[in-house]
């Protein structure tokens, strides 16, 4: 097989004809969408051709989970559209979505379970049957479970499908949990989400933002590294709405993006810097006396007493003390009639202690225009400007991407801005953004009641921690990796380390998908999955309030088969088929958690509506100033960081990107990978029509850079450092800073090398994320 096989014969024409007709149903509403010109054939079907559209959904992890409706003739689809969302407002679809087309009918398309013939990356492979491939692992995973018990095996997933059942996570969760094997999974996107989760008292992917309609009612809007109008298309729309209403839009990131050219302020902050802009930020907000003091001393742990010598806070009973001003004296924090202090150094029962306030003040009041335009690299004036915008422009909210989160300590970052959004009191407002919305992916995913059935469960290993166990055969002795909705190795770090150091200790790799891609390159066996249209089940929302229900538009090209019936076909061998039910039975019991339960949403009434709305509209939480904290109150001082002296956000140079990096003089460059609108992490590589507009990787470099190095424009480069390198054609970008090297997110292939040889696994404890862009390297001519 060809791993490049792709023939991009399609024209450019075809697929601008194919989106100017996307725009101008657009623009005619609902009625405009029956109107024929989605990237169909302008012809109606031929007389005696069977035609139907169908209402399904596309759900990789750009969390947009698009409703579509999809014509289908003679059994194939012919035509991509946006289905009507019972809020309009919803509906929605991108350039990837009017491309499934080419996805489901690439002729480089998996069709058939395949074994390895020769050695791995070879590129050897036989067709066999599916008896064949199910035999094939349960015997080796009998094998390998009788030899070194069940953590012999490792699910290892990531996010490829939000579907329930076939997707990685609960059906995943479930197939992990019967085999007791060990189940590597997160570790990307959680720093900065750590942060507002904890003051917030909730999951990291909780519903805790307002929904995206509400954004339009915001006055400032700040978008913290995201690149929103590329990498969350459908998100944009409603900041766009906001700012057609007057907003003003902020967008902090150290490139030049499309998103940072529709900005009234752009911050081109250093690499890495972040943290040292939020923290101007509150000075300025502190010092000048712009925040919401009433919403501070009600709302928030602003007012809590804090020991000087443990730094905990002082308690009677479990609660948290403020100063009484009215009675002078140290009070539960509840007590009915009080008037706490803000600021102040008190002594209670003959300890020390000052409000979280007082220290917040203290911890920030370096952090002077001056300082962080030293830090950071941006002029003095933009941190008043900023910060003033977030306070006095109300409503307002901060959205974060994931380019901030991708550094060392950007759970600080996370920490940073819950506290600037509580001070600020714009919290619980319609308009405000708290970091981001997803709808509520926890209480569903983890249905632990349906995931564990068998009261067995796995072992939970955090992805990033997945090389080194492997490599150490400690805590677990993996043998055998069974991975699905995962490129694992062009979307985790240290290739290098992957195939030279991890994969001889496995004895047994299985690979699911639906191309020949960089990972099933060196898998012994490899399954064909089905696309999206090809599936039935439950999808779980993700920037939408809704729980939706997908319908299979179309059977799977070849032989390939929807997750679930993968996951069935091996359980039935190894004696456990009785908790791999239909997907009807299944998804039924799955959606039988409180949240739904109440709602009288089932399975039998989401067939029949599709898109069921389970929040409420308009969402906005905090409304009531109530937060899920053991206090109620918004905790941005958290104690069980004491130890670390990160109980409030400090300021910390992440591991390899700051200027002053030991690292900086070898590799004077930062490398960034960002998403684009071209691929949701590696997926839609390969689509000819995306290829059309983005044909192949290159090195984004300034010109000035560039320049220093000797190196031309379009002239082929190699990016490198101590673990690994990759080349590529450099383009010269303005866009991009000097001090950075910009090379987009996802490609599969390169001349030589891989940009995720250059990337490292070192990571922070309390968040075991992956820094992607935390990396130092340099370039050269190749
Ligand atoms: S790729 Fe994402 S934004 Fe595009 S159609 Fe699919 S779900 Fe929607």
């Amino acid at each position: 097989m060809n791993r490049m096989s792709t023939n991009f014969k399609l024209s450019r024409r075809s697929f601008l004809k194919g989106t100017a007709a996307v725009a101008a149903a657009a623009g005619a509403g609902w009625a405009g969408l029956k109107a024929p010109g989605w990237l169909q054939p302008a012809t109606a079907a031929p007389p005696g051709v069977q035609e139907k559209v169908v209402r399904t959904i596309c759900s990789p992890n750009c969390w947009q989970t698009c409703n579509h409706l999809v014509t289908v003739r003679d059994g194939r689809v012919v035509k991509t559209a946006p289905a009507p969302m019972p809020d309009r407002e919803y509906d929605r679809i991108c350039l990837r979505g009017l491309s499934h087309i080419q996805r489901i009918y690439h002729p480089d398309r998996l069709k058939y379970p395949m074994r390895r013939t020769g050695a791995r990356g070879e590129g050897k492979w036989e067709r066999i049957s599916w008896d064949q491939a199910f035999n094939m692992i349960a015997d080796k995973f009998k094998e390998l479970r009788s030899q070194y018990g069940p953590q012999a095996v490792a699910v290892v997933h990531q996010s490829g499908n939000y579907g329930v059942l076939n997707g990685g996570y609960a059906g995943a969760y479930r197939f992990a949990g019967i085999l007791e094997s060990v189940l590597a999974s997160g570790s990307v996107d959680q720093a900065i989400p750590t942060g507002f989760a904890a003051a917030l008292g909730m999951g990291i992917f909780d519903a805790y933002s307002n929904e995206c309609a509400d954004w339009v009612n915001a006055r400032t809007i700040i978008l913290w590294g995201s690149a929103c109008a590329e990498s969350q298309i459908n998100e944009w729309h409603f900041i766009q709405e906001a700012v057609e209403k007057g907003a003003h839009l902020v967008v902090i990131d150290p490139i030049y993006t499309t998103t940072a050219q529709k900005a009234r302020t752009w911050v081109n902050l250093r690499p890495g810097s972040d943290t040292a802009f939020a923290l101007g930020m509150l000075n300025i907000i502190i010092s000048n006396k712009l925040y919401d003091a009433d919403y501070a001393l009600n709302n928030t742990c602003a007012p809590f007493l804090v020991r000087e010598d443990t730094r905990l806070f002082v308690r009677e009973k479990e609660k948290p003390l403020v100063w009484d001003t009215v009675t002078s004296r140290a009070v539960p924090f509840d007590t009915p009639g009080i008037k706490p202090a803000l600021e102040g150094d008190f002594a209670v029962s003959g300890v020390k202690c000052r409000t979280v306030f007082a220290r917040l003040k203290e911890n920030v009041r370096d952090y002077t225009p001056e300082k962080v335009a030293e830090l950071t690299g941006v002029k003095a004036e933009l941190v008043t400007r900023v910060a003033t915008l977030l306070a006095t422009n109300r409503p307002g909210g901060i959205k974060f991407g994931f380019g901030a989160d991708r550094y060392h300590h950007a759970d600080l970052l996370g920490q940073a801005l819950i506290t600037l959004l509580g001070l600020t009191g714009n919290i619980g407002k319609s308009g405000n953004i708290l970091g981001m919305f997803f709808a509520g992916f926890d209480p569903m995913v983890y249905n632990a009641g349906w995931l564990f059935p068998a009261g067995t469960f796995p072992k939970v290993l955090p992805l990033i921690q997945l090389q080194d166990t492997i490599i150490k055969q400690n805590p677990y002795p993996i043998k055998a990796l069974y991975i699905t909705c995962s490129n694992l190795l062009v979307q985790t770090t240290e290739r290098n380390k992957w195939l030279k150091e991890v994969w001889p200790k496995v004895d047994f790799v299985v690979a699911v998908d639906q191309f020949f891609n960089n990972t099933l390159n060196y898998a012994d066996l490899i399954l064909p999955a089905a696309h999206y249209y090809e599936t039935e089940e439950v999808v779980l929302a993700g920037d939408v309030p809704y729980i939706m229900y997908r319908q299979k538009a179309v059977d799977p090209v070849g032989e390939a088969k929807p997750d679930w019936e993968i996951y069935k076909g091996i359980a039935s061998r190894l004696g456990f088929s009785q908790y791999f039910g239909t997907i009807e039975e299944e998804s039924a019991k799955w959606l039988d958690v409180p949240l739904l339960r109440q709602q009288g949403i089932t399975y039998q009434r989401l067939r029949q509506e599709q898109a069921i709305r389970f929040l409420p509209k308009p969402y906005i939480p905090w409304q009531d100033g109530k937060f899920k904290t053991p206090t109620g109150r918004l905790e941005f001082y958290l104690e069980k960081k004491v130890k670390e002296g990160e109980e409030l956000p400090v300021f910390k140079w992440p591991l390899e990107a700051g200027p002053d990096n030991p690292l900086a003089a070898k590799y004077p460059l930062t490398l960034i990978t960002r998403h684009e609108k071209f691929r949701i992490h590696s997926q839609y590589e390969n689509q000819p029509w995306l290829r059309e507009l983005n044909p192949e990787p290159v090195a984004d470099l300034n010109p000035g850079e560039a320049q220093k190095r000797g190196i031309a424009d379009g002239a082929m480069v190699e990016v490198f450092n101590d673990r690994g390198h990759v080349v590529l054609k450099c383009r010269y970008n303005e866009a991009i800073p000097p001090g950075v090297v910009h090379i987009q997110q996802g490609w599969w292939y390169y001349p030589a090398g891989h940009h995720q040889e250059l990337t490292h696994a070192n990571f922070k404890a309390n968040t075991l994320n992956y820094s992607f862009f935390d990396v130092r390297v340099d370039v050269k001519k190749a």
